[in-house]
């Protein structure tokens, strides 16, 4: 088998083809940027989605399923907005040879689907607050290199929105999107930085925006997913007002909190390796695959207990492949380490026999296992494996960062670096030219390398009032 090329040295060769191998997606189709979710990758999607599903439910918001296409009157209403998205959306303009009355927009993100609809759900305080979410595609006209999961016109996305009382009632409801998330980056083993955007890089029609974004090594950044805070700038041009108690009409606060399919990109990015894809047993199509060893010397067959451990580890709650197709035994376990399965299990003659299994987990532990206490011990070996990705995982994390005092260390474009800026866009502007990327915003919470106390701005020098934030080259 050909070797993979470098993850270090050739990141996105190495992307490339680590996705091939897997066959997590299809890109012969016919139209750039629209690529087909193969069975494989269908399966760690839908993995994917079901934990996005239950953080987001258990705070208390609600599935909804919004039109894909949007009047250009609705989409024009807010202006910011439209400037944001002008160039990159898809129109329908014509039923069958007639031309439309008024054109439709193929969804580029659901504000302006929704807030029309929100108007009329929306009446009485008691209406708040107001919290749903949607996962559908969504279509940008991109003009940049795609990319599979990373940059695609055709975007699995996830996507709250909501509506609150106030302006503190929105903000916590932006905490509440990003503890949500910590615990979404956690099924996913997946260290993040969230940091707000810098004025000039808000989401189109934002108040302010946090950003989600994953290191990809040598400086380079992804932003996976994005917190916002609308204040009224929605609600405003689109009448979501309410009743409040003293019988006064006010307008809604808005926020949204989104994630796409690039969250299957950066799993891939953080977690893979020289062998291929390496999953966490949440989202691995299948968290064991199990290969009976057939062999001349031994008169046992594995067969059946093959079988059997595949039944009784599917009633234990995990998603297993048993593969006992044609083919050489070590043909097998490389194909399955392309894929990323977490465990692998072979049960030869001597294993049947003995009633005892050989665990192989995807990080290279092997152990024995007793079909006496084979659930048990597989549940074990599972969360071991998650524990030690989740530790090489954020071992990684830590490299991508340098702390630099001066903008000599920010020229040197290998990290992601932490500099104390003063909160003037020219001095922001410095930062970005001396990265040769962007300045991705002010830390929300601690900064992930020990820093000392805040120096003065990198770029001006001035003292007080500066704060961490973060300089990279996002892709
Ligand atoms: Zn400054």
């Amino acid at each position: 088998m050909a070797e993979l090329p470098d993850k270090r040295g050739a990141f996105f060769d190495w992307y490339l083809e680590v996705i091939e191998a897997a066959q997590l997606t299809d890109k012969r189709y016919p139209v750039k940027g629209l690529n087909v979710w193969t069975p494989y990758g269908f399966r760690a999607r839908r993995q994917l989605d079901a934990v996005l599903v239950r953080e987001i439910e258990a705070t208390k918001s609600e599935p909804v399923e919004f039109p894909a296409l949007i009047p250009e009157t609705e989409f024009r209403k807010e202006g910011d907005h439209i400037k944001g998205f002008d160039a990159q959306v898809y129109w329908v303009t014509r039923g069958g040879s007639t031309p439309l009355d008024v054109p439709l927009v193929l969804r580029p993100t659901s504000e302006t689907a929704m807030y029309p609809i929100f108007a009329l759900w929306v009446r009485s305080h008691q209406d708040l607050p107001l919290n749903v979410y949607q996962i559908v595609n969504t279509f940008r006209y991109e003009t940049k290199t795609t990319r599979p999961f990373l940059r695609v016109r055709e975007i699995h996305f996830f996507e709250e929105h909501t509506c609150q009382i106030d302006d503190a009632a929105a903000s916590a409801r932006v905490a509440s999107n990003l503890a949500a998330f910590e615990k979404m980056a956690h099924a996913f083993d997946l260290p993040f930085l969230a940091v707000r955007r810098p004025e000039w890089d808000k989401f189109p029609g934002a108040h302010y925006t946090i950003a989600l974004d994953i290191p990809l090594g040598e400086g380079r950044t992804l932003q996976i997913g994005s917190i916002h805070h609308y204040r009224e700038n929605f609600s405003r041009p689109y009448g979501i007002q309410y009743e409040d108690r003293d019988g006064t009409q006010r307008f809604a606060h808005q926020t949204t909190f989104g994630l796409s399919e690039r969250l299957v990109g950066a799993i891939v990015a953080t977690h893979g390796d020289a062998q291929g894809v390496v999953f966490p047993s949440e989202i691995a199509p299948y968290s064991v695959v199990i290969i009976p060893v057939l062999s001349a010397k031994s008169t046992a067959d594995p067969r059946p207990v093959a079988a059997e451990v595949a039944e009784r580890l599917t009633a234990a709650g995990c998603r297993v492949h048993l593969d006992d197709g044609e083919g050489r035994p070590g043909a097998k376990y490389y194909y399955w380490e392309t894929r990323g399965v977490p465990l692998r299990i072979e049960i030869g003659g001597r294993e049947a026999t003995e009633r005892f299994v050989t665990v192989a987990s995807r990080l290279g532990e092997k152990e024995r296992v007793d079909l006496a206490t084979l659930e048990i011990d597989i549940g074990r070996a599972l969360e071991r494996f998650d524990a030690t990705l989740r530790v090489k995982a954020h071992e990684a994390y830590l490299q991508a960062f340098e702390l630099a005092l001066t903008l000599e260390t920010v020229r040197k474009r290998e990290k992601i670096y932490l500099i104390s800026w003063c909160g003037q866009e020219a001095c922001g502007h410095e930062v970005e030219n001396a990265v040769d990327g962007a300045l991705l915003g002010v830390l929300e919470g601690e900064p992930p390398i020990p820093v000392p106390d805040l120096p003065g701005c990198v770029a001006c020098g001035r003292d007080g009032g500066t704060r961490w934030a973060a300089a990279g080259r996002p892709i």
